[in-house]
């Protein structure tokens, strides 16, 4: 198990790449964030959480969001009716792309790219009276953090940029794979992005996916099955063009955000979330993934 020194020391040994990536430009409101942040949290399967660096400082989750979207659809929905809608398999393309949309008539290739968690939000803005406050409620739950809110500057800031994800809704929508409003439905998906949380309350809120579906208070968010699932998806699509990399070098299912945020799995023993907000070309925090790389490593775990 990780000891705080060693979280310390992945911490200490990534800063040396700072300045090597370039923070998200694309949504104004994230531009302004301090580059020079890192953190990292560990929850471990006995419910502890330890970090070091900047671990407490709130962030924009971002596309970390898209986990707790489709755990929720999860529970409103069959298996049939998200995956006739949402496929599978890896893109091969930038997350926000339109091409494949357009190519695949409509339906994206996983529910981690902007189309499938577009799809994902529709789904949920279906059969969710208010949405935005149910997922506020679960990831507060999930994290046993109360005072988890929505960053209204981000959300109004991607809202005001929406045009590329207003092109992949209205998209889907033509090939009659997207059945809300899209501007209520982009909404919701900005809001679930702008989430505010820290590392620890990031690794606590996804320690049901290390631990068989169950959360820190012990109820099943999600079967054993699901579990497994859930993480065959981020291990195949959570780092979007740069998985392949990630599962290389890390070896563990992740999701990441344009925040600088990266969560990940050890099943059965921890969940982690990095943060450092420099990104690669894919889209994915540079010190973020050199600190998971790191901590493998050192734990001598991955899940291959
Ligand atoms: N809110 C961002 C967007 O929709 C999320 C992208 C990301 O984190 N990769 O463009």
């Amino acid at each position: 198990m990780p000891e705080q020194l060693l979280l310390q020391q992945a911490v200490d040994k990534v800063r040396s790449l700072l300045g090597k990536g370039k923070v998200a430009g694309y949504i104004p409101a994230l531009a302004c964030i301090d580059p020079s942040k890192i953190g990292i949290a560990v929850t471990t399967i006995d419910g502890q959480t330890i970090g070091a660096g900047d671990y407490l400082d709130p962030f924009s989750i971002q596309s970390i969001s898209k986990v707790f979207s489709l755990t929720l659809a999860l529970n409103l929905y069959t298996e049939d009716e998200i995956w006739s809608r949402v496929g599978k398999e890896p893109s091969g393309h930038s997350f926000n792309s339109l091409v494949q949309v357009e190519l695949e008539r409509g339906k994206p290739r996983n529910p981690f790219i902007n189309a499938g968690a577009l799809v994902i939000a529709d789904l949920l803005q279906a059969r969710l009276g208010a949405p935005k406050h149910r997922m506020l409620e679960v990831v507060r739950q999930l994290s046993q953090n109360t005072t988890i809110s929505y960053d209204k500057v981000v959300a109004d800031s991607e809202y005001q940029f929406s045009a590329r994800n207003a092109s992949i809704a209205y998209l889907m929508k033509s090939f009659g794979n997207f059945n809300g409003d899209v501007d209520t439905v982009l909404k919701s998906y900005f809001h679930y992005c702008a989430l505010k949380m820290n590392c620890a309350d990031l690794s606590r809120a996804m320690f049901y996916l290390a631990n068989r579906g169950k959360t820190l208070d012990g109820d099943s968010l999600v079967s054993p099955v699901q579990t497994r699932q859930l993480n065959a998806l981020l291990a195949t699509s959570g780092l979007y063009d740069g998985a392949g990399e990630f599962a290389y070098r890390v070896g563990m299912p992740g999701k990441s955000g344009v925040g600088g945020g990266i969560i990940a799995v050890i099943p059965g023993d921890m969940s982690i979330c990095v943060w450092s907000p420099e990104l690669d070309v894919n889209g994915n925090s540079l010190a973020g993934t050199a600190m998971l790389e790191h901590l493998s490593q050192q734990l001598g775990r991955s899940i291959f």
